[in-house]
Order: structure tokens, then sequence, then C-alpha cells
């Protein structure tokens, strides 16, 4: 038996910039208006709900701010050359590229800024965020993260 709470789309939204490397080939630069769809699922706490709803969306929202109108840069890209000075980021590949100012970067601990990437990085921060609150109850965690509508990129993880 088990119990879930979902939130979607309206307010978890943010617009980045992204390009993904694959198979040799770098997408040109980028946008999404992104939408997330998070599911939490877990046991029910002393007054009968999985998280308080209010208190799931301010933390998603939290994470939505911070990467709302900014470049998304995976810092674990093997395709890109990387370079981070104190006031910004040069990334080359091949013949292209980029120097963007610290503050216009979401920094990424990923691989590649794919929907899938993302989600997991998303879903790695609520986890992180709930454990801070000792929210114990929680069992597993889904993050779909939309890139346009109809299409979207999901990581589920059940938590120890
Ligand atoms: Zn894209």
């Amino acid at each position: 038996m088990s119990f879930r709470i979902i939130l979607e789309h309206q307010t978890l939204r943010f617009a980045a910039a992204h390009f993904t490397t694959f198979a040799g080939e770098c997408e040109p630069l980028h946008g999404h208006n992104y939408a997330l769809t998070v599911e939490i699922e877990g046991d029910l706490t002393v007054d009968s709900w999985v998280l308080d709803f209010s208190e799931a969306k301010s933390l998603v929202r939290n994470i939505c701010r911070e990467l709302d109108h900014k470049f998304l840069l995976p810092l674990d890209n093997a395709a890109l050359k990387i370079a981070a000075s104190d006031g910004e980021f040069e990334i080359k590949f091949g013949d292209r590229r980029y120097v963007i100012p610290r503050s216009d970067v979401a920094e990424l601990p990923i691989d590649n800024s794919t929907a899938e990437r993302l989600a997991e990085y998303i879903a790695g921060r609520i986890v992180d965020s709930l454990r801070e609150r000792g929210a114990s109850n929680v069992t597993s965690i889904a993050v779909g993260v939309e890139e346009a509508p109809g299409q979207s990129g999901w990581f589920r993880e059940a938590l120890p």
C-alpha cells in the first residue's frame, strides 16, 4: 500500500538555454520553457498526508528559480572543453566557443543537459531538501522534465 502526491506543470516551470551533445555532434544553442511533474510517494504522516502540498511546491519552485533564465551547463560533459574563471565560463566544442558570465550559468553536475539528466538532478535536489526537513516517510520520487508539450524525460528512484 502506498500513497502519492503529484505536482504538475502550471507553477513548476523554468525557461533556460542549453545544447546537448550526441554522437560527436553538438546541438545549436537554443532554449526551452521547461515544465516539471513531480511525484512523491510514501507513508502517511500523523497528519495523514505524504507531504504538505505548499511545502512540496515551495521546495520545487526554489529549484526552478535557480535554473530560470540560465544557461544549463553540464559540467561533466566530456565532449565540451570547459574552463572556469572567477567571472565567466569558456565553453568550447570544436570551432565553436562560448563565453558566458558565471551569473548566467546554472552549474550542473551532469554529463549532458538532456531532459532525463535534468530530471535526475532535480530529483536529487528534492531528495536532499526532503532529508534536510526530516521527511523520512517518503519512499520514492519521480520527476518528469517536459522540454516541449508532449515531450518529457523522466527519472524515478526508490529511496532507502
Ligand atoms: Zn533542447
